[in-house]
């Protein structure tokens, strides 16, 4: 299964009606998830995954 570059802090949203996500490590945008792109290009999951802060919790 693909990683899901929404829990990445490197992914973010583009204006981009025909590519809405992008990833700032490979610098690309997608019409995808910047993964699957990864994956279909280099045949091996994205390895450079790091998940995102978490907004903190309200007590
Ligand atoms: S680094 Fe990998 S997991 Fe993170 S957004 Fe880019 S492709 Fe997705």
């Amino acid at each position: 299964m693909a990683i899901n570059c929404r829990k990445c802090k490197h992914f973010f949203i583009t204006w981009d009606t025909n590519a809405p996500y992008g990833c700032r490590i490979f610098g690309i945008k997608t019409k995808q998830m910047p993964s699957i792109e990864v994956f279909k290009s280099s045949g091996r999951e994205c390895l450079k995954f790091e998940k995102k802060d978490e907004a903190p919790q309200k007590k």
